[in-house]
């Protein structure tokens, strides 16, 4: 088989720009390992969340505010052809906090970004009372809250089943449950070979396969300086409206369930939950909503995110190879929109270009 582009990598960063190069006109292939794979697709909280990220980067602020503001029409656009909801929020979300101190230390740091960016970084501090006007069942230990206005959520895994019907809808070729064991540069081609499955020609490979990459980036010529991080999360019954706006600790999905989550530990390639970090975070969930002490857990689950050294995105295109890139993100459900619009434009060498510059590989040379 031959293609314009092979993304290596079916989790929402592979699928997200296989739908924007779609919609560009290209041909493309997206191969994914399956279920065998660490997948942080599906085991991640759902946020589209602005506040916090960049706060010493002003491009990555931007970069996610870019995204967020994208979103809107970026689901619309797969709800249609998919048919299903992704029920998008964007109507703003919290940072809550249990002490002064540190809400205090937290305004600081956006202050800190605010004025970085010129003033234009929108966030509200709210106290005790000011909260409890906006989400009644806060409890008494909470102090307050940072509120920012384009913080939102979604349906995750909804938005990765509507990418991959919209990926097949506009003629995208998706191989699952072939694993890629070897990229070979040929010329100005790449010849790529996976597990069960006939070889495939590619003038372009993407290599968007999460901790994947970490394997196959060197073949390429990348450093791809990631490595997991693992968090858990909880979910609880169906429970009648508890709160508003998601906070980035704890959610209310559409479905009626509170989702609470999600730690970060570094034990490398783990993805076990365990019950002393399901029980803190069930702890410090009735802390912020005493309500949930009578909900029942009904699942938990861990999963790895994809952390590069600093947090940020790592975008590169192979200096060794000029067809290859290398995509991975820390938050892939918030940076969708922007992976399948602008950054379509990096890939396929668009007259206009997004800048990206912050977030090459390079950044990590000492
Ligand atoms: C607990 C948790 C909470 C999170 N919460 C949020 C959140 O609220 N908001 C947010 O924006 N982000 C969140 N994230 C991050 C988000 O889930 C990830 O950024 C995103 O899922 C990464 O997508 P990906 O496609 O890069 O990786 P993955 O989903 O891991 O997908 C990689 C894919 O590559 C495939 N693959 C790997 N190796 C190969 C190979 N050799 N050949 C072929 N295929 C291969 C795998 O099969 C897999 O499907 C969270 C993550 C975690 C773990």
């Amino acid at each position: 088989m031959e293609t314009e582009f092979a993304i290596i990598g079916g989790g929402i960063v592979g699928l997200s720009l296989a739908y924007g190069l779609l919609r560009r006109g290209k041909t493309v292939c997206v191969l994914d390992e399956g279920d065998g794979a660490f997948r942080a697709s599906r085991g991640n909280f759902g946020l589209v969340w602005v506040q916090s990220k960049g706060l010493h980067q002003p491009a990555y602020a931007q970069w996610t505010r870019a995204s967020a503001r994208a979103y809107r029409s970026f689901a619309d656009e797969i709800e249609t052809v998919s048919d299903l909801p992704l029920n998008l929020q964007q109507d703003g979300g919290y940072i809550i906090h249990m002490s002064e101190d540190s809400l205090d230390a937290d305004r600081k740091l956006y202050e800190g970004l605010r004025s970085r960016l010129g003033g234009d970084y929108p966030f509200e501090v709210m106290g005790h009372n000011a909260l409890k006007t906006e989400e009644p069942n806060i409890g008494p230990k909470v102090a307050g809250a940072l509120y920012c206005k384009e913080d939102g959520h979604v349906n995750p895994l909804r938005l990765l089943r509507g990418l991959t019907v919209a990926v097949r809808h506009l003629g995208g070729t998706l191989r699952t449950g072939h694993k890629v064991t070897d990229i070979t540069p040929q010329g100005e081609e790449f010849s790529i070979t996976a597990e069960d499955a006939a070889p495939i020609t590619a003038e372009k490979v993407v290599l968007a396969a999460g901790l994947g990459a970490m394997s196959l980036g060197p073949k390429l010529g990348f450093k791809t300086p990631i490595r997991p991080q693992q968090g858990q999360i909880l979910i609880t019954e169906k429970l009648p409206k508890l709160m508003n706006r998601p906070n980035v600790e704890v959610r209310q999905v559409d479905e009626g369930g509170i989702q609470i989550g999600a730690s970060s530990a570094e034990v490398g390639l783990n993805d076990r939950e365990d019950v002393a970090t399901i029980a803190g975070l069930a702890a410090h969930a009735v802390d912020m909503f005493p309500k949930l002490a009578r909900a029942r857990m009904l699942r938990s689950w861990a999963a790895l995110r994809i952390m590069s050294p600093d947090g940020l995105p790592i975008y590169q295109r192979s200096t060794r190879y000029p067809g290859a890139y290398f995509v991975t993100c820390h938050s892939g459900i918030t940076l969708a929109a922007a992976h399948a619009g602008v950054l379509g434009d990096w890939l396929t060498d668009a007259a206009e270009q997004p800048d990206v510059s912050a977030f090459g590989e390079d950044r990590f040379d000492v």
